[in-house]
């Protein structure tokens, strides 16, 4: 007989975006006559750049002739992309990253998700709250957690965001060995400063423990005093991954791009104690288990890079900053606790309501559809998330509606 992995029975069904869906349908056969603005929304609304469209058409007509066909590529990333990354992301700020300690990938979703299968079951491991449900989601199917009890899994050390530490969690009251972290952070749109990222660098060097640090919005840092890699922190190679995409900064999400960075310094320990290299681990999983993106979509990537690239990316993340821009003046001038809304395209605000309260209360009374905060975390009960991923037109009408009605 035929035995299932029963961690995934522990798995919370997650209703949030079939039920922001039935809602707005109910709502919308009862007024068919009032347009919906969707304000809810985690994905890219844009275009790719012209630069990248370029690159990707001159890439599949090589695969079309005898000398620029490619078969299988290294699994790890051709180099000329792992070298631009290198360049531009990190040496370009002044972090020591090379070309060798970068792995390309077809998502920022399957990187943090895979990633905690490299360590022992008995990892103690802490994931803030609210978050990016990835995270969790991953170590309860690897079994790292009990059941679920009171919106919680046992056995996982949460770290609470909250108004009280103004989104950015203090250091775990118990001993932890993997950290999670998400900066610019989805949902609450909340950024870390160098000096507070310096205390988890340093705690996880005191601790022997992993960071494992998501930068999937990384670029819409503008705050120039705001670090866009964690290796921009000192002492932060022994001790951190880092995830980056495409999805975000170049509106990859339907064309699929991304990158783990495993400094060479990196460590875990087996269960002698004994320091155990991290790249070569990861570099051996990712061998195994992936074989490589797409030849044409690494070429897109590249040209991300290019000067053209870097000029039309930035107009892009621009243009989404310039909505959560809108959106926070209103919802501030409302008088509205909230954050994010600056380096971050997202606006995380709180109410006295519950989380789908407001929600139904904000569809019913201007047709805009938010997040509700409750569907990352017991600690986004009493929030709703809003998404500058529209077009400057929908979000002018939606804040106009809203300004209106609240
Ligand atoms: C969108 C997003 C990603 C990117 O995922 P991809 O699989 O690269 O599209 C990663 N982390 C967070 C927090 C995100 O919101």
């Amino acid at each position: 007989m035929l035995k299932i992995n029963e961690h995934y029975l522990k798995l919370q069904a997650s209703y949030l975006f079939s039920d922001i869906a039935k809602r707005v349908a109910s709502f919308q056969e009862q007024h068919p006559d009032k347009d919906v603005i969707k304000l809810g929304i985690g994905d890219v609304t844009k275009p790719l750049p012209g630069a990248c469209i370029e690159a990707f058409h001159t890439a599949v007509d090589e695969m079309g002739t005898e000398s620029g066909f490619h078969g299988y590529g290294p699994e790890q990333g051709y180099e000329f992309l792992r070298q631009a990354i290198a360049e531009n992301d990190f040496q370009a700020r002044g972090a020591k990253i090379t070309a060798d300690e970068i792995f390309v990938s077809d998502g920022a979703k399957c990187d943090t998700g895979n990633i905690q299968e490299l360590f022992s079951l008995g990892a103690r491991v802490a994931i803030p709250d609210p978050v990016y449900p990835v995270y969790l989601d991953t170590n309860v199917m690897a079994g790292r957690t009990g059941a679920f009890v009171d919106g919680r899994y046992q056995g996982i050390t949460y770290l609470d965001s909250t108004r009280a530490n103004n989104y950015v969690p203090d250091l775990p009251a118990e001993p932890v060995d993997l950290i999670y972290l998400c900066f610019p952070n989805n949902p609450t749109g909340s950024t870390i400063s160098k000096e507070q990222l310096k205390i988890w660098v340093d705690y996880a060097r005191e601790n022997k423990a992993l960071i494992l640090f998501d930068a999937a919005y990384e670029a819409f840092i503008r705050d120039d005093a705001l670090p866009h890699s964690i290796y921009e922190i000192e002492g932060a190679r022994e001790v951190a991954i880092e995830f980056r995409s495409f999805s975000k900064n170049a509106g990859f999400t339907g064309t699929r791009c991304a990158y783990t960075v495993v400094p060479k310094e990196c460590m875990a320990y087996d269960s002698a104690g004994n320091k155990q290299p991290v790249h070569p681990l990861w570099n051996r999983r990712h061998c195994t288990k992936f074989n490589g993106v797409s030849y044409p979509v690494q070429r897109a990537a590249e040209a991300v890079y290019s000067d053209e690239g870097k000029a039309q990316t930035s107009a892009l993340v621009g243009s989404y900053l310039k909505n959560a821009d809108l959106i926070a003046r209103v919802i501030g001038e409302l008088g509205f606790d909230y954050v994010g809304g600056d380096n971050s395209p997202y606006i995380w605000i709180h109410s006295d309501r519950d989380s789908w309260n407001f929600f139904d209360m904000l569809l019913g009374k201007t047709g805009v559809v938010c997040t509700p905060g409750a569907g990352f975390g017991k600690c986004g009960r009493g929030y709703i998330r809003l998404s500058a991923f529209n077009s400057y037109e929908n979000v002018e009408r939606a804040m106009e509606r809203i300004r209106q009605a609240l």
